[in-house]
């Protein structure tokens, strides 16, 4: 069982993490990059600020089975943690569609993973030359790009999403979304950032109504999430 996992949150209940069904969201402590405009700094950090046992989180999701059809594991970079292979196992075993939010920073896990699960959300940062402008990190952009490619391989169904902060070119966000276009990618969200206010902070590509058409006619769905 999952045993090893550290929890750090749970939303029992939710419409929006895992399009097209309800879910519960269990999110997983830690993450090895340090984006400017984490919305969850708490999780970065691998000590968790509150401690759910996985056996407790099993008993939760046993009481919830017929009223939620999904769990979603996210974080933090749910990736880091190696219970996490046994964890999908024991949600899938309790009936439960299985998804994962991911930065993709963990490509070989990801492969490892990826047939056991029925959806993914991964999170596109930014043109993949220039990812570390995001993320701090080295080489954050070419292990992206790999778990993309991992993503496009195989069956499982997935969003690409991209928060798009005030910082960011737009001449970058066009440049990767015609990229991920060229390599097949299909289902793109952009999502406007919100500042620690939960504040909705504008960016002039919103502003821009035939540069996002032009972008949407590349994709079989493209839309922007508030
Ligand atoms: S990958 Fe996600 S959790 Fe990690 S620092 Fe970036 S936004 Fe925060």
């Amino acid at each position: 069982m999952g045993g090893d996992l550290c929890v750090g949150g749970i939303v029992p209940l939710t419409t929006v993490d895992y399009p097209g069904y309800l879910s519960t969201v269990i999110f997983l402590q830690g993450c090895n990059w340090k984006c400017r405009y984490c919305h969850n700094p708490h999780l970065q950090s691998m000590a968790a600020p509150e401690f759910f046992s996985w056996e407790d989180v099993l008993d939760l999701l046993r009481l919830r089975r017929g009223l939620v059809e999904a769990v979603v594991f996210s974080g933090g970079e749910p990736l880091l943690q190696l219970g996490l292979p046994e964890a999908v196992a024991d949600v899938a075993a309790l009936g439960f569609r299985v998804g994962l939010h991911t930065s993709g920073a963990f490509p070989d896990r990801l492969e490892g993973i990826v047939s056991s699960l029925q959806w993914v959300g991964f999170d596109l940062k930014y043109s993949f030359e220039s990812y570390q402008f995001i993320t701090g990190i080295d080489d954050s952009g070419e292990v992206a790009l790999a778990s993309l490619k991992i993503l496009l391989k195989s069956n499982v169904d997935f969003e690409t999403r991209m928060t798009v902060h005030e910082s960011m070119e737009i001449a970058a966000i066009v440049e990767v979304l015609e990229e991920i276009s060229g390599l097949g990618v299909k289902n793109v969200v952009l999502q406007k950032c919100r500042d620690k206010n939960e504040n909705v902070v504008e960016h002039p590509i919103f502003s821009d109504k035939l540069l996002l058409e032009s972008i949407a006619r590349r994709f079989d769905s493209f839309h922007v999430r508030e």
